[in-house]
């Protein structure tokens, strides 16, 4: 049955869900508060990993957090004065970092994210969308032996999970990618995976596709949502608008409009930074590259090469400090030796986290007339497409491809 269906958000997960309920036939409004693609779709390392299934909470993060704390400039960080906001996410990361839970969580993350690539597959063939994703793998290097043993719980949960990757060393690395120093010695590498040559690009032009397919865009800031007899309204910045069913993709911002539905999800943002280097850096790597060691990640666009990184703990108000993700620069120069690091732009987004490091796709508990998608961390670029097909199939009644039970809103 065709229903009127409007999407809150218009990132990846907003708009792959809005072209998925479009496919179905149904009547969709995508709304935004500023452009299409303004939140964390906009800069990310553009990476879709297939079968990715490492949560953030692994055993020993506990460890790890107390040692970075004591670093100058290290991956993760909690701004002071978010700390007491942060903790009780905080005390639920910690328990999902016992093996018991991470085990689990990385296989439940395996059955979304073994789709990503033939999800994207299907959204993007035969459109315009398709020069934007291209195949390429996803390749993460170390310098030093124990670095690369470190990885071992990682591997583990990839070889339990069923996550293919080769180990490689310094002469299989030099021949991926010739332009790397040659000091890295260990890497280990998944081949079937897919880049995204511009995000931002890509988004926007999913919303593109569905307005030239008979959808609707408009800019509107959501501030109030209730169900009403069998339709839900929203009121905000546009005025009020109604729809027999709505999907709440707001990413980072989600939080507090489940809340007005009476669903507390744990929900918070792990801050995360880029820098563009110029244009003319752009084919020194044929696909995105971690240095493991530092964690952070050089992805060619075709804007330039992009530098992310960072976990910063400080919540969606704070300004952003970009001193932790410049400091970073004479550490991609030494990757790199090539590399033109005079900075082009930088960049701060919210990726939208839980402390599983699980989505949450699936109805509110207290209407069949909402959906939530959101909480996709740091695989959503990954996720984006398997996800819209996932909401796609519960409007429909349909059984999805996935078991939904460890998505749900009410799991914590
Ligand atoms: C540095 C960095 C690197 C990353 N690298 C990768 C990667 O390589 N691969 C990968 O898979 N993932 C990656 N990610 C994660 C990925 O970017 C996110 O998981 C994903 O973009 C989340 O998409 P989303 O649609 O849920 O949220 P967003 O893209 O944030 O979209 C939410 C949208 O909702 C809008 N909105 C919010 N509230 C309202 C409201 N009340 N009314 C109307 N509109 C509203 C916002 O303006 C925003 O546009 C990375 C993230 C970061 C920060």
């Amino acid at each position: 049955m065709t229903s009127k269906i409007i999407v809150i958000g218009a990132g990846v997960i907003g708009a792959a869900s809005a072209l998925s309920l479009q496919a179905d036939g149904h009547q969709v409004t995508l709304l935004e508060r500023e452009a299409p693609c303004a939140g964390a779709s906009f800069g990310n390392a553009g990476a879709i990993v297939n079968g990715s299934c490492v949560p953030t909470a692994m055993p020993g993060i506990l460890y790890d957090v107390i040692r970075m704390s004591v670093q100058p400039l290290p991956p993760l960080s909690i701004r002071p004065a978010y700390f007491h906001k942060i903790l009780p996410w905080l005390l639920r990361f910690i328990w999902q970092s016992r093996s018991v839970a991470a085990s689990n969580n990385a296989a439940h993350l395996h059955t979304l994210t073994k789709h990503a690539v033939d999800a994207w597959h299907q959204l993007v063939d035969d459109t315009a969308l398709a020069p934007l994703v291209e195949e390429a793998g996803w390749l993460k290097v170390y310098e030093k032996a124990a670095s690369f043993a470190d990885t071992a719980k990682a591997r583990k949960l990839m070889d339990e999970a069923g996550t293919s990757y080769e180990v490689l060393g310094r002469r299989e690395i030099s021949d991926l990618e010739p332009n790397l120093a040659p000091i890295f010695n260990f890497g280990f590498y998944q081949k079937d995976c897919l880049r995204l040559v511009n995000p931002h690009k890509l988004v926007n032009s999913m919303v593109d596709l569905m307005v030239s397919r008979g959808g609707q865009f408009k800019q509107f800031d959501v501030e109030r949502i209730q169900h009403e007899g069998k339709q839900v309204s929203l009121s905000g910045s546009a005025g009020s608008i109604t729809a027999d069913k709505v999907i709440v993709a707001a990413g980072a911002w989600s939080r507090s409009l489940a809340e007005q539905l009476g669903d507390s999800v744990p929900l918070d943002t792990e801050r995360g930074y880029h820098l563009m280097l110029p244009e003319s850096t752009r084919d020194l790597l044929n696909a995105p590259v971690v240095n493991g060691e530092s964690s952070f990640v050089l992805s060619p666009m075709e804007t330039g090469m992009r530098l992310s990184s960072q976990i910063e703990f400080g919540g969606l108000v704070a300004a952003p400090d970009y001193s932790r993700v410049r400091s970073l620069l004479p550490l991609a120069k030494r990757m790199l030796p090539t590399l033109d690091t005079r900075e082009q732009s930088a960049w701060m987004g919210f990726r939208p986290s839980l402390p599983d490091s699980l989505p949450v796709v699936g109805f509110s508990t207290n209407s069949k007339n909402v959906l939530y998608a959101f909480g996709h961390q740091h695989l959503g670029m990954t996720m984006g497409a398997v996800t819209g097909k996932l909401v796609a199939d519960l409007i429909a009644g349909a059984d999805p491809i996935v078991d939904m039970a460890p998505f749900r809103p009410n799991r914590f």
